[in-house]
């Protein structure tokens, strides 16, 4: 009895440092199953999972496909759901993944949370080392598809005939490719994600134009895109809006919106690892995004805890015309800097520490104040009128 005991013992004592057990489940169809695939999906979950906090289970599809007729390596098509009980936002639809946390509960009971489709025609490296420079890491390539499913998902989508829409596309342009979950509330709205696209002039994509109209279509197509997410995902980023991908004059479903730009670095979620690299951790901004549309970050994750600091000072008036005035929970005497950068990440001004600054020298726009302490950086949006 006491011989089994003694590794129970050692096994809880040891739970509370190491990685908290998955709770995401996955579904694998199709064959041959590659040696090594499901311990490298089962790594890349508790990656997400160190993150995240997750009380309701993700439940993955994973379905195995081998073509070069497939033009993708993987692809994610994720569940959705809108307007549920406690949803932060009403009329977007949210991933399940996201929306069960948000309610405490399932709410897609027998369903899916993300369907993902794996081209076994790519030549994956599944191991825990470096792959060498004709193999895509898979733990990389399948934390990128999850993060899809987690809620870098755009449902804004052109159309042939230059059509612009959010929540319309159609199971058709799927084809073959199908959900194994109805498509639940796809019902002309956006998506969480969507919510926080702008465009290079500060407008947001959603209601740019209306829906099913070619001026949607060209504002999708044209000019880039950012995420512009005002509590977290900036101050995560510089005091920064996010570049996604597209926007060059041309719609690739799939491929536009709900990736990050393909010169955004050392992220998951962007094209510009390939071949040979490695991610395997999300960007702080990666986080961000997931913070601002809903996600609960773990705090014991080592994501960059500097850029997550929350409501540490706020701005008033604002928008304002010439001076404005800075309020803070913590000491001047800590405060290093305060720097107000244009939304380019350009540096305009620095204020000087004390609560009364001139900014009538700034033209009108959008600005984001910094301030730097010993301990963390804050950042908030300003309007210059
Ligand atoms: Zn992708």
């Amino acid at each position: 009895m006491k011989k089994l005991l003694l590794p129970l013992f050692i096994f809880i004592s040891f739970g509370i440092i190491a990685q908290t057990p998955s709770t995401f489940t996955f579904n694998i169809n199709g064959s041959p199953l590659p040696t090594g695939l499901v311990a490298a999906l089962d790594n890349a979950a508790q990656r997400w999972n160190n993150y995240l906090i997750i009380t309701v289970p993700i439940k993955v599809n994973i379905t195995l496909v081998n073509g070069s007729y497939y033009p993708f390596s993987g692809l994610t098509l994720a569940n959705g759901r809108t307007n549920f009980v406690n949803a932060p936002v009403t009329d977007h639809i949210y991933p399940t993944a996201l929306a069960n946390q948000l309610a405490g509960t399932a709410l897609n009971s027998g369903e899916y949370d993300m369907d993902i489709y794996v081209n076994l025609y790519t030549s994956f490296y599944y191991g825990t080392g470096k792959p060498t420079n004709s193999k895509m890491d898979f733990i990389t390539f399948i934390m990128h598809e999850i993060g899809h499913g987690l809620g870098f998902y755009s449902d804004g989508y052109v159309n042939s005939s230059n059509i612009g829409s959010f929540g319309n596309i159609p199971p058709s342009a799927l084809s073959p490719l199908t959900t194994s979950f109805p498509w639940h509330g796809q019902d002309s709205v956006p998506t969480i994600y969507d919510k926080f696209i702008i465009k290079q002039s500060q407008n947001h994509l959603v209601g740019i134009a209306p829906e099913h109209t070619t001026m949607l279509g060209d504002s999708i197509k044209h000019t880039t895109n950012y995420f512009d997410g005002p509590t977290y995902a900036n101050a995560s980023n510089g005091g920064l809006p996010v570049k996604l991908s597209g926007g060059t004059g041309a719609f690739t479903l799939g491929v536009d919106l709900l990736h990050l730009h393909s010169s955004v670095c050392n992220s998951i979620m962007s094209y510009c690892w390939g071949m040979g690299d490695t991610v395997r951790k999300p960007a702080s901004f990666e986080i961000g995004i997931l913070k601002e549309i809903g996600w609960n970050i773990n705090p014991a994750s080592s994501v960059n805890d500097i850029a997550l600091v929350e409501n540490t000072f706020t701005i008033y008036p604002n928008p304002s015309h010439d001076n404005i005035f800075l309020s803070s929970s913590f000491p001047k005497e800590k405060i290093k800097s305060i720097e107000i950068k244009n939304i380019l990440g350009e540096r305009v001004a620095v204020l000087a520490n004390n609560a009364n600054s001139d900014v009538s020298m700034l033209s009108k726009g959008i600005y984001f104040i910094t301030i730097l302490t010993d301990e963390f950086q804050a950042v908030q949006k300003f309007i210059k009128e």
